[in-house]
């Protein structure tokens, strides 16, 4: 396994923008790849505002904010990635995009190189099935915000080595962060469990039994939940919500996981969450 210098990060959205300046943040080259410059700039704008809001707190040693910007590089060329020794998928949640870069990370990336992906319900064993180096494929799932949040659920492909998930568990403790082990199954552990939260909560306001605020308030002081599933709802966007209960659905064969009409009428609505201004709270 090559010593991990360099690591490219494939999608500069909410996940891809995090993982960078967590990487940068923990001294690593970082080579940020999307396909539009705009993309890439307003998540550099992201990274260097998220960063000395780090320093203002306290969190990050004022002089480090620069060089760790300086540590990332942007592209919108693929091939410049062949310099990363490791490289983390955050680009959008479709089968087709991914397997599109899983192909071509396989082609352009060292011999031996990870891939890793931040999929939040895509097959980790479909996705290594793409490349020649199956093995080398592991799920390493992040949570927003990247740089706050202490998890990584790290998801084994059928066909993940030991030697790749030792890689990326000891890569995980050296960025700060806590891996927890789960095999490649629909949702994983984290969204296999709490989709079902979130689904359950909406089908109690959709029939009438309490309120939102009344579902959150009983989780939030009731179980010192720090969110209610209907708040963390919306934060997540009750489109991913539903897109993620369809794989769940889809994935396991079970009817318990079909989404709850009241969630698909809002996403048909447009009342996506906090993004959109309007979910099951008004922002
Ligand atoms: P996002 O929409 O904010 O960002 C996705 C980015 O990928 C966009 O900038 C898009 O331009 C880029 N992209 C699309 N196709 C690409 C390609 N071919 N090459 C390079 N870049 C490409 O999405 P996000 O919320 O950051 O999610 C990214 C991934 O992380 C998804 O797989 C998602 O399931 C997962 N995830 C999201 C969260 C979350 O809370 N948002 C949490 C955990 C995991």
């Amino acid at each position: 396994m090559p010593t991990i210098q360099t690591i490219a990060v494939i999608g500069a959205g909410t996940m891809g923008s995090g993982i960078a300046h967590l990487f940068a943040r923990s001294g690593f080259n970082v080579l940020l790849c999307d396909v539009q410059q705009s993309f890439l700039d307003q998540s550099l704008t992201r990274i260097r505002t998220n960063l000395g809001r780090e320093a203002a707190k306290g969190k990050l040693p004022s002089d480090q904010v620069e060089p760790s910007i300086a540590r990332i590089t942007l592209t919108t060329d693929r091939n410049t990635l062949a310099s990363a020794q490791f490289a983390v998928e955050a680009a959008s949640e479709r089968f087709d995009i991914k397997s599109e870069i899983f192909r071509s990370l396989d082609t352009i990336l060292p011999h031996g190189a990870i891939l890793a992906t931040n999929t939040s319900s895509i097959s980790i064993t479909k996705l290594a099935a793409l490349t020649n180096r199956p093995a080398q494929v592991i799920g390493m799932h992040f949570f927003n915000p990247v740089p706050v949040m202490t998890l990584v659920e790290i998801i084994r492909g059928l066909q993940t080595d030991q030697a790749t998930y030792d890689a990326v568990r000891d890569l995980s403790i050296e960025l700060g962060k806590t891996p927890v082990e789960v095999n490649d199954s629909p949702g994983f552990v984290s969204n296999r469990v709490l989709m079902p939260l979130i689904n359950e909560a909406a089908f109690t306001v959709m029939e009438g039994v309490a309120t939102a605020e009344a579902v959150d308030q009983v989780f939030q002081l009731g179980m010192a939940h720090p969110m209610g599933p209907l708040t963390l709802a919306d934060f997540i966007g009750l489109d991913v919500c539903v897109d993620i209960l369809r794989v769940l659905h889809e994935g396991l064969g079970d009817p318990k996981y079909r989404p709850c009409p009241l969630l698909i009428r809002m996403v048909d609505a447009g009342w996506l969450g906090r993004k959109s201004g309007r979910g099951f709270y008004s922002y």
